[in-house]
């Protein structure tokens, strides 16, 4: 089920930022989109982490999390102007606590907006050039649109996903890869398989930062959330199910942030939207009639949030931040590297195959990493301790003592000529 709506959908108050991916899940420096609704949000940032990333997401995150205005400048440039201190937002807080006490009920929330962080996984920047994106298009019309945001290396979801709720790169946070091996415990870890907390504990997301505020959050699919990372869950969570629509993801995740009579409403929520990753691992971003499809309905799903936030009354007093993990590039059957034709297949573990292929080799590492290198010409092989800075991707016992890179539009294969569909 779909809904469009047309017309006014901001109120004066709000702001909107967008920003947009390029590139592609194989390469490192995508671009991604970046949206966001109002202004202020009031955590508590003692607790957070990120000395290590340049992230502009990062840098929202900050804004709206210290109750900031967040000024736009150009399309890469914007800074925060403070308007209160942590320690009046809390005041403020406690103040309107008192005051909900006598009043009661969801709808006399008057405080700090809540803030609802929204991804549609895989959505390239150029989708926004190919495609009318009319409901995307008027949210970020009236608020502001970044341009560009820097995906982390490797450029995949559950990496991805993780930066944009840590504001770490994944070296830091230990999610550097959809599938890991950590030679310590011996262990793997796969999408959908073997999800436990520990692989997720290296870093505090911020649904847990803002438990420590005082404030509820919630997580609706969005990679780790539904996890008792450091022995704690957000409050309330909902674990990944294909078959439950965005619909009724939006209409869970609104009715937490509303909260009712008993429970006040969560402050920080995450949304999780599979598509156009989906698709465009199906059928190939090039794909414009297949890709036409599925990007009206994420269209039509972000018309039905903006909707669904107009009557339950969150519209105007929430903040909306609409984003993506990644773009994603097309492959081809004729652009493929077979690893069997450059190294012997008993002379290595592979941890994981694409984008960025993970070995550990059962002898000399330097010898592979040249054997590699020589063999064709559209990878890069890089032994660990000289993968490039600007990956920041060396400093982790699961990032693996050989990475090789394809270059963009080329895939890593074992062997065969079968091009896979990686999610
Ligand atoms: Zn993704």
């Amino acid at each position: 089920m779909s809904v469009c709506v047309a017309g006014d959908y901001l109120s004066s108050e709000v702001k909107v930022v967008v920003c947009c991916y390029t590139i592609k899940e194989t390469v490192f420096y995508s671009k991604g989109w970046y949206v966001s609704v109002q202004n202020e949000l009031y955590f508590d940032r003692a607790h957070w982490k990120h000395n290590d990333t340049n992230l502009v997401s990062l840098t929202i995150f900050q804004c709206l999390i210290k109750g900031s205005e967040v000024k736009w400048l150009g399309s890469r440039e914007f800074k925060c102007n403070a308007r209160r201190t942590t320690f009046f937002h809390l005041y403020n807080r406690m103040l309107l606590k008192i005051l909900l006490g006598f009043l009661c009920g969801a709808a006399a929330r008057q405080g700090p907006p809540p803030l609802l962080l929204v991804s549609f996984d895989g959505f390239r920047a150029d989708y926004l050039q190919r495609f009318p994106m009319p409901n995307l298009k008027l949210l970020y019309s009236q608020g502001v649109l970044v341009e560009e945001l820097t995906s982390v290396f490797v450029t995949k979801t559950f990496p991805n996903h993780y930066t944009l709720v840590t504001g770490l790169y994944t070296e830091s946070h230990g999610i550097v890869a959809n599938i890991m091996y950590d030679p310590v415990s011996k262990s793997y870890f796969q999408v959908g398989k073997n999800n436990t907390p520990w692989w997720w504990e290296e870093a505090e997301p911020l649904w847990i930062t803002a438990l420590d505020s005082g404030y509820k959050t919630a997580g609706v699919m969005w990679p780790g959330s539904e996890l008792a990372i450091r022995n704690r869950t957000p409050t309330y969570f909902c674990p990944y199910d294909s078959d439950v629509t965005f619909q009724q993801r939006v209409e869970l995740v609104t009715k937490w942030i509303q909260g009712d009579e008993k429970e006040e409403g969560v402050m920080f929520a995450a949304l999780y939207w599979e598509e156009p990753d989906r698709s465009g691992h199906f059928y190939g971003p090039d794909n414009t009639t297949a890709m036409a499809k599925v990007l009206k309905e994420v269209d039509d799903n972000i018309g039905l949030l903006v909707s669904e936030l107009k009557r339950t009354g969150l519209w105007g007093h929430i903040n909306v931040l609409i984003v993506s993990d990644h773009g994603m590039s097309q492959c081809s059957a004729e652009r493929l590297i077979q690893l069997d034709d450059c190294i012997h297949p008993d002379s290595y573990t592979l941890v994981d195959l694409a984008p960025v292929t993970a070995i550990i080799p059962h002898s000399d590492p330097k010898t592979m990493v040249d054997l590699l290198n020589e063999c064709h010409a559209h990878i890069t092989a890089y032994l660990k301790e000289d993968i490039p800075e600007r990956f920041h991707y060396r400093n982790n016992i699961r990032i693996q003592p050989i990475i090789v890179v394809a270059d963009d539009g080329w895939t890593i294969v074992q062997h065969g000529n079968v091009l896979p569909h990686s999610q």
